[in-house]
C-alpha cells in the first residue's frame, strides 16, 4: 500500500505540486490498521490502494487519497481539526496521530456510532464523532486550523468557511453528483481573505442532508 501511494504521489506531482508525501504524513499511513476500519468481507483487500465499500452505500477513502489530503494541509500538533464525513473513522485515526484534536460529523447514524466505538477501541482519544449534517459545521468547537470534508460537495458550505481560522486550510472535494468532481484546496488567510485551488479531479460519495 506504501509503495502504490509513493508511486502515485509521483505521478500525480505535476497536478499536485509534490512528488511526495511528508515523512511523518507516510509513517502514520504505515501505523494506522487499516483491516479494522473495513467490514470482514472486504479484509483482503484492506491493503490495496483503492476505496472500499463500508456498508449504508458509503466508501472508505483510497489511501492515496487520504495521505493527500492529510499532506496537502501541512497540519501542526497544535491544530484543532474539523473532519465532515466520518464514515469508517479512518481518514479520522490518521489525523489522530499528527494534531492535537478532531472533531468528526457523520450523517448516518449507524456508521457515525460504529465509527466511535471503533476509535474509542483502537485507543483513538483525541477524536470526538457526533452524528449529524457537518454543513453547518460544529459552532460549538469552532474556530478550527484545517476542515477536512470526504464527501463530494455542489459549493463549499458558507459555515465552513466561517468556521475556518485565519490561516487556515478546508480541503474538499466539489463538483456535481456523477459529473467531474475537484479536490479543492481552500486557503483563508490573515486578513480573511478566500483563495481556492483546484488540485485534481476525484470521485468521491455525494455530500448529503438537508441544506
Ligand atoms: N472519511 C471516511 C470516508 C467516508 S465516505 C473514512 O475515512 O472512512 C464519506 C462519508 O460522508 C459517508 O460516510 C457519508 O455518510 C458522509 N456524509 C455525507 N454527507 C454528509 C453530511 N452532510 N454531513 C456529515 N457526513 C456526511
Amino acid at each position: 500500500m506504501i509503495n502504490s501511494i509513493n508511486q502515485m504521489a509521483q505521478a500525480t506531482s505535476t497536478e499536485t505540486g509534490k512528488s511526495r508525501f511528508e515523512q511523518r504524513v507516510m509513517d502514520v499511513m504505515a501505523k494506522v490498521p487499516r483491516h479494522e476500519f473495513v467490514p470482514d468481507s472486504q479484509n483482503p483487500y484492506a491493503y490495496d490502494n483503492r476505496p472500499l465499500p463500508i456498508g449504508y452505500g458509503q466508501t472508505i477513502s483510497q489511501p492515496y487519497i487520504v495521505a493527500l489530503m492529510t499532506d496537502i494541509l501541512e497540519i501542526k500538533f497544535s491544530d484543532v481539526v474539523l473532519e465532515i464525513g466520518t464514515g469508517s473513522g479512518y481518514q479520522a485515526a490518521i489525523l489522530s496521530e499528527l494534531v492535537d484534536k478532531i472533531y468528526s460529523i457523520e450523517i448516518i447514524e449507524e456508521l457515525g456510532n460504529k465509527a466511535k466505538k471503533r476509535l474509542a477501541r483502537l485507543g483513538y482519544k483525541n477524536v470526538e464523532v457526533k452524528v449529524g449534517d457537518g454543513y453547518h459545521g460544529w459552532e460549538e468547537h469552532a474556530p478550527f486550523n484545517d476542515i477536512i470534508v470526504t464527501a463530494a460537495t455542489t459549493h463549499i458550505p458558507p459555515p465552513l468557511i466561517k468556521q475556518l481560522k485565519p490561516g487556515g486550510k478546508i480541503i474538499i472535494p466539489v463538483g456535481e453528483h456523477f459529473s467531474i468532481q475537484y479536490l479543492t484546496l481552500v486557503t483563508k488567510d490573515n486578513k480573511g481573505e478566500i483563495t481556492t485551488r483546484n488540485i485534481l479531479p476525484v470521485t468521491f460519495v455525494p455530500f448529503t442532508g438537508g441544506h
